[in-house]
């Protein structure tokens, strides 16, 4: 198909410094989860939107010096030969696609607690970053950096640099921004310095400008440099020279950088996730900087949409369209617009999952890409998958989230493919969870699968069909899939932390039970030890249906495990704002029908709570009874011609979201593949100097 001339502007180069970028597309630099120890799996992973369209393809952060070290999270480096070499990997395969590639050059300062070197960190006042931030949290503050310090920092920046050009790269970055050592500079509570690198907005901004120029000089006319910036508090920040000390910044480098790459403070802002926060949320913050520049600006705001992308271009907001999450979840996203087939774009449903993988230190895994991070590790393509090696019927059964995506690989391969649903609508979980508030943009998940099954004439859907053991067997099929899913349990919590015991007393429900539409009567309890976001979720949404509702999780924190996807913040504002009361590092004991009994995690004190309803949000249990009653009856399976029945997603091991497609992928993409697949390759640091000769 043509691509629609609306989006023509899309696809225009545009100059930046020394280099040309074939398009707007710019996939701006993220976590990745993948270190110079995984240096083929980083390369492909970025060769993928490289292939896709992206017309420029950044590195995560990358480390300039030893004395920045971010361990155990998983930032990359850029120190000696062995490192140009790993990135190398990632320059050429990216070039082979015509795009170019940016690195992210980086020096934690204050925001790194430097726990593999043992070095104090630096900062310039000895101010720590968010220290009670599970990331940043450490006990040794930061030293206060002197100019012996400044001087280093930027021979470490110009030694780095250096070493990118060698690598290939094509753009190289400064970066002051997310509380890292430049923009710790840059704000006034970090910097109380009396030096000329202190006080006045000129001052403060005084280390950007000789990173900048550093930068310049070490790359000469080879590569472009780029600021990449927060602006979120400065912009909130009064000035008496400019309309904010963000304005006053901008105005003072305007046409140093050959690229300004402008971004949110924290986390939470910067990558906030879609359930509290729309797409282009950045726009406010950074929309004045095209105005006191010349120079191309590109920032990000979940844009998955090609008319919001033309309409940041025409409204003079940005010249390159930023996408990390995007990017991710479609590595062909520009493609797929070039092509005009808008409607294949597998949109980013902005759950965060991928930010938590950087969070738990590994390779980034999407909700709605399974193939991201696996695309050497595992050989798996986001659009291409092998044809399978011989016709054969399979059988899924179920339509959530593992077996939607598990019949469209399946039928992306050739194969005949029976998907039976019970409901009369797909999606499995999604049919709930989607009405949650903030949830919505989630249904993307059945959307897409649900729209491009339509397109394949190989796959029957059937709605409505609750299959028995006995009406699988009549179907003819040679494999069976059972993607039925999972149930909540109505278990408490022992003082082991793990599910057990019931409860006894009229009106304990599940999420199942709501989702089923259980008459609710308040006060309500909702018991979260599932610590995701559905324990929240429902307490906001019972709040907000009018009744009392009170929170109650063993953990630490209210859906503790949020943090790890950037939402506990708004998952506290949104509960307050919903009336919601909050008992953390408590148990539920018992339930009397009039109150529950609370018993304290750590002291075993007790309380007592008013509750008319309790709402357990704890274990899951396989949805598996039909597996196990099929699987008992080897005879007849092979009777039937059945060789083979498999649990995938849920029904296998309950998780997220993210768990049950990977899952359906991985079933879809490995049925009858030769004996490699299913083998993971073992990626490796690049090793070419030579280990020092140690003494005798
Ligand atoms: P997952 O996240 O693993 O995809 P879900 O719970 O979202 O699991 O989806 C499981 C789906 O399977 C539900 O839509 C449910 O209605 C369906 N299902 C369960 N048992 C059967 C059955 N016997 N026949 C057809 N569909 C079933
Ligand atoms: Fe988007 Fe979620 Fe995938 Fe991240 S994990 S890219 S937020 S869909």
């Amino acid at each position: 198909m043509p691509r629609n001339p609306r989006y023509d502007v899309l696809f225009e180069p545009v100059r930046i410094g020394p280099v040309t970028a074939p398009n707007r597309f710019y996939a701006v630099p993220h976590a990745s989860g993948m270190t110079n120890s995984m240096p083929r799996m980083r390369a492909a992973f970025r060769e993928t939107k490289a292939e896709g369209g992206w017309g420029v393809v950044c590195t995560g952060y990358v480390s300039i010096d030893p004395a920045s070290d971010d361990a155990p999270l998983p930032y990359a480096t850029l120190w000696d030969e062995d490192d140009v070499r790993s990135h190398a990997m990632m320059t050429e395969a990216v070039h082979r696609h015509g795009a170019l590639a940016g690195i992210e050059l980086w020096h934690g300062g204050g925001a790194t607690m430097n726990r593999l070197n043992r070095m104090p960190s630096m900062s310039p006042s000895g101010t720590a970053w968010m220290p009670t931030h599970v990331s940043y949290i450490g006990n040794q503050r930061p030293r206060v950096m002197d100019s012996r310090d400044i001087r280093a920092l930027l021979d470490a920046q110009t030694r780095a640099a250096r070493l990118a050009c060698s690598a290939g790269f094509d753009i190289v970055y400064v970066y002051a921004g997310m509380g890292y050592l430049p923009h710790e500079f840059l704000l006034s509570e970090w910097n109380h310095r009396t030096d000329a690198y202190g006080g006045s907005v000129r001052n403060r901004v005084r280390i950007v400008r000789e990173l900048l120029e550093v930068t310049r000089e070490a790359v000469g006319n080879r590569c472009a440099v780029a600021l990449r910036i927060s602006l979120e508090e400065l912009r909130a920040r009064p000035s008496d020279r400019a309309a904010s000390e963000a304005h006053e910044v901008v105005q003072l480098l305007a046409d140093l950088p050959d690229l300004w790459d402008v971004k949110m403070d924290s986390e939470t802002t910067d990558c906030a996730p879609s359930r509290f926060t729309p797409e282009g949320s950045h726009e406010p913050v950074i929309s004045f900087v095209k105005t006191l520049t010349g120079k191309p600006v590109v920032g990000v705001g979940r844009f998955t949409s090609p008319d919001a992308m033309v309409g940041q271009i025409s409204r003079g907001v940005l010249d390159l369209i930023g996408g990390a999450r995007p990017s991710i979840a479609d590595p062909f996203l520009p493609k797929k617009i070039d092509q005009g087939r808008e409607e294949d774009i597998r949109e980013c449903i902005g759950c965060n999952i991928c930010i938590s993988s950087w969070h738990d230190c590994v390779p980034v895994r999407c909700t709605q890409n399974p193939t991201i991070g696996e695309e050497w590790r595992r050989q798996w393509h986001p659009e291409r998958v092998p044809p399978a090696p011989h016709g054969s019927t399979v059988l899924v059964v179920g339509g959530g989230p593992a077996g939607l995506e598990c019949a469209l690989t399946l039928g992306r391969r050739g194969y005949d493919v029976m998907l039976a649903e019970a409901e009369d609508q797909l999606g499995g979980r999604l049919r709930f969870e989607t009405r949650l508030p903030g949830l919505a943009t989630w249904s993307r998940v059945l959307d897409w699968r649900r729209s491009q099954l339509q397109q394949l004439a190989n796959v029957a859907v059937y709605r409505g069909n609750r299959l028995t053991a006995d009406e699988i067997l009549e179907l003819g099929a040679t494999h069976v899939v059972m993607a039925t899913g999972s149930r909540w349990v109505p278990l408490l919590y022992s003082p082991l932390e793990v599910p057990a015991g019931t409860v006894d007393g009229p009106n304990v429900y599940t999420p199942d039970d709501v989702a089923a539409g259980a008459p609710i009567e308040g006060p309500v309890a909702v018991f979260d030890f599932d610590n995701y976001y559905m324990g929240s979720a429902l307490a906001e949404q019972l709040a907000r249906a009018g009744h009392r509702v009170s929170y109650v999780t063993p953990s630490g924190h209210a859906s503790a495990w949020a943090i790890m996807t950037n939402e506990q913040p708004q998952t506290y504002r949104a509960l307050a704002d919903a009336g919601v009361e909050l008992h953390t590092l408590a148990r539920i004991e018992a339930f009397d029908g009039n109150e529950v009994t609370l018993v304290h995690m750590f002291t075993s004190a007790r309380a007592r709570l008013p509750c008319r309803a309790l709402v357990i949000v704890g274990a899951r249990l396989p949805e598996d009874a039909l597996y196990r009653e099929l699987t008992a009856q080897r005879e007849r399976l092979a009777a039937a011609g059945i060789a083979s029945v498999t649990r995938v997603g849920d029904a296998l091991a309950p998780g997220a979201i993210a768990h049950a497609v990977y899952s359906g992928y991985r079933y879809g993409r490995e049925l009858d593949a030769d004996e490699s697949a299913g083998i993971l390759r073992r990626d490796g640091p690049v090793r070419i100097v030579k280990d020092a000769p140690t003494s005798a």
